[in-house]
């Protein structure tokens, strides 16, 4: 039987880095939780020690996967106060000038991951955060088109080689994949020339100074986008779903995959969570609160909900997001509230 004192147990076996003595003994350990074979551990460190931190997690993970009866284990390692730790990758590939690099997954198409992604870089320009948008779906870019920026991106000479020069329209820096593929031209991707490109691709942009940058990843949760979360230096990932989405497990995959690769999980957003059709009758057309329910059941912050506007839609059909178009309506009021979560935990 899982108890907080098995658990508690097994975590003494967890010594802190450089130390003899353990984890519990150090009074770390603030919290320790099981349930149906998941066991859920808070653990707060009093240095900001990001390698310490990975080092602490990967240890209690080990030795709690090792109790009998457990499946799940979900490891939460706080830093002392202050903005949250950069992974040691993070630390080591630093793009030069950018302060915070954030992705924006989705466990498939269609549930509105781009929406988010525009609407949140307009939100965090409008609190006076210095934003960069970097579109990395490569199947159908259409981050270009809602943010109404056309035309190819210019080249230009740095120390470091030819580099391009983002665009820019509604105060966010925009550099996409869509910009550098010819206009209606189906593309024909093939694995190896994926990631390739995409490595090039992010590497050589001439961003300037930004304090975030956020990375929409193509549609899903495969190896692609695994393989994409291990080449950008991230220090952080957002997860877009539906509440349906949310119920169907996909959220899980979205999370597996930033664990695997020690990317922390900002949260979970769940999209088109409700509609409310012109006599004010709210319709769950997908149910609702999947997403909320899931970001419970995985220990992961839940960021908030987004319902279904028109306006969300026709921002992003006319290049004018419904951030910068209506910034005190509704719709823009959902999206700056997450941005403002997201501020708040990373710069
Ligand atoms: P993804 O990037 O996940 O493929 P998109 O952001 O392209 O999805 O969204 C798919 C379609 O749904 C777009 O036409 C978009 O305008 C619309 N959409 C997304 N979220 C909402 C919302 N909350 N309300 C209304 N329409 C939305």
């Amino acid at each position: 039987m899982l108890t907080e004192a098995s658990i508690l147990e097994a975590l003494k076996s967890v010594k802190y880095p450089g130390y003899s003595r353990d984890i519990v003994s150090f009074g770390l350990v603030k919290h320790a939780a099981a349930a149906n074979g998941g066991v859920s551990v808070v653990i707060e460190l009093t240095s900001p020690n990001a390698e310490m931190a990975a080092q602490i997690k990967a240890e209690c993970e080990r030795a709690l996967r090792a109790l009998p009866g457990v499946s799940t284990v979900h490891v939460d390692v706080k830093a002392a106060a202050g903005a949250a730790p950069r992974s040691a990758f993070a630390q080591q590939h630093q793009i030069p000038g950018i302060t915070r690099v954030v992705a924006v997954a989705s466990g498939k198409g269609g549930v509105g991951k781009s929406t988010c992604s525009v609407n949140l870089a307009c939100a965090l320009a409008q609190l006076g955060v210095r934003v960069g948008l970097l579109d990395c779906d490569i199947y159908g870019p259409s981050i270009p088109l809602m943010m109404g920026v056309h035309g190819r991106p210019g080249v230009t000479d740095t120390p470091q080689g030819e580099r391009l020069l983002p665009l820019e329209n509604h105060g966010v820096k925009l550099m996409s994949m869509g910009f550098l593929l010819d206009g209606d031209q189906p593309v024909i991707w093939r694995g190896p020339m994926i990631m390739k490109t995409i490595q090039q691709f992010v590497n050589q942009v001439a961003w300037g100074e930004l304090d975030m940058l956020l990375v929409d990843l193509p549609p899903g949760t495969g190896d692609a986008q695994l393989s994409l979360c291990q080449t950008v230096p991230l220090d952080g990932g957002v997860i877009v779903t539906t509440p349906q989405e949310a119920s169907l497990g996909v959220v899980r995959k979205g999370i597996a995959m930033f664990r695997k690769v020690n990317v922390p999980i900002l949260g979970i957003v769940e999209n088109m969570s409700y509609f409310t059709a012109p006599g004010g009758e709210r319709i769950e057309i997908f149910g609702h609160g999947g997403g909320a329910a899931e970001a419970a059941r995985q220990n992961v912050t839940f960021l908030g909900e987004i319902p279904i506007f028109t306006e969300i839609r026709e921002g992003g059909d006319e290049g004018l997001p419904v951030t910068v178009s209506n910034a005190k309506g509704a719709p823009a009021q959902c999206f700056a509230k997450i941005a403002a979560i997201l501020r708040e935990k990373l710069l």
